[in-house]
């Protein structure tokens, strides 16, 4: 089974909300108080060029790795090919194998 929904408390109301955590296809977890209508909930997306090149930057500085490296991240001129749904996005990957 890979949802497993339990209760926790509101941090609004202190109403015991209908809470969920999903382990497929990654980790995600939602609340939702269906008291005071506070939710919280996993949301899926990909940062402009600029923010990524930000993180690809940092991801080689905080390793220190250097072009020589083969996990050296360059920084890119046009953002990849991203799938933000999680689900579609495994099953693009998976199906051509
Ligand atoms: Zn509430």
């Amino acid at each position: 089974m890979s949802t497993h929904a339990y209760s926790e408390e509101c941090p609004n109301c202190g109403f015991d909300m209908e809470s969920y955590q999903d382990n497929r296809p990654i980790n995600t977890c939602g609340h939702y108080c269906t008291n005071c209508g506070w939710y919280c909930q996993p949301t899926y997306g990909q940062v402009e060029l600029e923010e990524l090149n930000d993180w690809r930057k940092e991801h080689n500085e905080n390793n220190e790795w250097t072009k020589e490296d083969e996990e050296y991240l360059s920084q890119l001129k046009e953002l990849p090919e991203c799938t933000t749904d999680p689900w579609e996005a495994v099953n693009e990957r998976y199906k051509n194998e």
